[in-house]
């Protein structure tokens, strides 16, 4: 190698010189740039009272972890203990237990050392001389009666909360003033013992106000027992329960749910870590609160700042929150709850947990409504426009008799005349045989029987004319079509005789009753039979027929008018029904535009069709009343 870069030429040399000064140069830098881009990471230790599952400072413990990740601008690389020796007060315990962090944390003490919690507090401040003198202790999660001010060094500071245990009371009796008795729940660990002492002194100026009932001296398994058949008008003030009066340590969430379920009183507390299920509510120090501000203190120390210097005012409870579901429980009215209260758990109301599934079934009962109310309008429209189309048509069917009557005048002028004349000559053949000496009695009677019979005879064309004209209202009433066929044929038969018309009528031995008006039908029929009188007008008298014939076919009534005439153009079958139809120099065109109207008030149906050997057919069908 020597001998290589002996005889390598100077320039060569040189080159190489220079690249490895620059790869030399260049990794300076870039060792120099990821030194700036990750910082070392700070070294935070917890400390937690008792174990890390104990409430209220397991819920602070989990809010500072959250924290510290959320402000730290530095990788945080935390150790977390729990000082066990808290749950007795052993003081060998605790002895051993400072050997085992000195240890452990010998040559390389933390950058920043949290501490949750009362017992931990004084854990350090005990030894703060043996422990890690110069690093920098930030006291939390306490409440400020639990810190020694007088021994705080220069590399502590404190982030506490102030308790009032009479806000607290005073703030559930004016929520439930009828409250008589108050339930302390606390446990005995040292430092429960402590505050048992400070609750004591503070709440005395109640007594006589409510009874206060402490269980200090029981078992937790007692305490539930107490507390299921507390008097009416009693409620519970939870402080904690680490460790009870049995020595029993009560980790996590078991110790208030149990008491929760067995409780027949409401329970109230001061820090809003037990809120969320079992705790009415009120004034209450905020975990997330307290966690915050505490590592917004921790973040200076990080920083560089001194933690003496750092002076935060202990914190007082946050205003008052409720959970609504142990407020609607206990009957505690919402009017009653100071200002500015927080509501929460809220059950949403029927509207706001099927708010679409209502609105769609709301707009849909709308749109049927909507529908319905248009339907009612549009039936009684028709309704109204059917009573006007009955009268219209009654009025044109009455029209139309004057017309038809025209037409039946002459032969009905004739068939009047005929009998008058008769009665005429018997009056005149009666006064000559009375004016004889002897007047034939018997004959007399004869002549008297004639005259009545020829006036009977004149009276009945008059009555049906009469009949025909009278404006009647559409009506139906239960009759037999047989019978208006009969009449209506006997009543044109004088008109048939003075048209050279022969006109048959071929009755159906089975009666046919039906649903009808007399008059109108028979007005049908008249229509009929003239029309087919007319059509044969210019055939010769001897093939001039019209038969009328009733039948019964299943359901329905039949009658039908036909003649021999010329028949209908196949093309017009159908548009001869229409109004204003005619084919006739003095037609109106409205006979079977009448007709169609009224079989069809019926509930029948009327058709035209042309014989097989010639002539028109018209049938008309009504239903049957009774079916054989
Ligand atoms: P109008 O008798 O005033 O013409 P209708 O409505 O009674 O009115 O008759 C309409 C038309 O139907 C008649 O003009 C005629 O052309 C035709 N019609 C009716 N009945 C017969 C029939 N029996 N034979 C041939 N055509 C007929």
């Amino acid at each position: 190698m020597h001998f290589w870069l002996v005889t390598l030429p100077w320039r060569s040399l040189y080159s190489r010189t220079v690249t490895a000064a620059l790869v030399v140069a260049l990794l300076l830098a870039t060792m120099y740039q990821s030194q700036a881009a990750a910082p070392e990471p700070k070294r935070v230790l917890i400390l937690h009272s008792v174990g890390r599952e104990f409430r209220p400072w397991n819920a602070y413990a989990k809010d500072i972890r959250a924290e510290l990740d959320r402000q730290s601008r530095w990788p945080i690389d935390v150790q977390e203990h729990s000082l066990v020796a808290a749950r007795s007060g052993d003081p060998r315990a605790e002895e051993l237990f400072l050997e085992y962090i000195q240890e452990l944390y010998a040559g390389t003490p933390p950058d920043l050392i949290v501490s949750v919690g009362a017992p931990s507090a004084g854990f350090f401040q005990r030894h703060r001389r043996d422990l890690f003198p110069t690093a920098p202790i930030l006291f939390t999660v306490l409440e400020q009666r639990r810190v020694q001010y007088q021994s705080l060094t220069g590399n502590d500071a404190v982030v506490a909360v102030r308790h009032d245990f009479r806000v607290l009371f005073d703030s559930f009796l004016n929520i439930s003033p009828d409250t008589k008795v108050v339930a302390v729940i606390n446990g005995n660990s040292p430092n429960e013992k402590y505050w048992q002492k400070e609750m004591r002194r503070e709440l005395q100026p109640l007594d006589g106000r409510i009874e206060i009932r402490w269980y200090d001296d029981l078992s937790y398994d007692e305490v539930l027992k107490k507390t299921a058949s507390l008097p009416p008008h009693s409620a519970i003030f939870w402080y904690q329960m680490i460790v009870d009066a049995a020595g029993v340590a009560h980790e996590g969430d078991r110790a208030l749910t149990r008491l929760y379920a067995s409780a027949n009183a409401p329970i109230f507390t001061h820090d809003d870590a037990f809120f969320g299920q079992e705790i009415v509510g009120g004034p209450m120090h905020s975990a997330l609160g307290g966690s915050r501000r505490a590592m917004e203190v921790a973040m200076r120390i990080l920083g560089g700042e001194k933690p003496g210097d750092i002076k935060t005012p202990p914190s007082d409870f946050a205003p008052a929150k409720y959970d609504w579901r142990e407020l609607q429980r206990w009957k505690i009215s919402e009017s009653r709850l100071p200002p500015g209260s927080q509501i929460l758990f809220r059950e949403p109301t029927v509207w706001r947990r099927y708010s679409w599934q209502i609105s769609l079934i709301t707009a849909v009962m709308l749109l049927q409504a909507g529908f319905i109310t248009a339907l009612l309008h549009q039936r009684r429209r028709r309704q109204l426009a059917e009573v006007q189309a009955r009268q219209r048509m009654a009025e044109l069917a009455h029209v139309n008799r004057f017309s038809t009557a025209g037409v039946l005048t002459a032969s009905l002028a004739h068939e009047i005349n005929q009998p008058l004349g008769s009665i005429l000559t018997n009056a005149e053949t009666a006064q000559g045989i009375l004016k004889s000496p002897s007047p034939d009695i018997v004959e007399l009677n004869e002549i008297v029987d004639d005259i009545v019979r020829d006036d009977r005879r004149a009276s009945e064309v008059i009555r049906r004319m009469k009949s025909l004209l009278t404006k009647t209202p559409f009506e139906l009433k239960s009759l037999d079509l047989n019978d208006v066929a009969r009449e209506t044929v006997e009543f044109l038969s004088t008109l048939a005789v003075a048209r050279k018309t022969e006109l048959t009528s071929l009755i159906t031995p089975n009666s046919l009753p039906i649903l009808g008006d007399a008059i109108q039908l028979q007005q049908v029929i008249l229509n009929l039979v003239v029309n087919g009188i007319d059509a044969m007008k210019d055939m010769p008298a001897e093939n001039r027929a019209i038969s009328v014939r009733t039948s019964r076919v299943g359901e329905f009534a039949e009658l039908s008018v036909s003649d021999r005439g010329p028949g209908i153009p196949e093309n017009k079958l159908k548009e001869i029904f229409e109004p204003f139809f005619t084919s006739k120099a003095d037609g109106m065109g409205m006979g079977l535009s009448i007709a169609r109207t009224i079989i069809e008030a019926h509930s029948g149906e009327i058709a035209a069709k042309n014989r097989d050997h010639g002539g028109a057919s018209f049938k008309i069908r009504l239903p049957l009343t009774q079916i054989v």
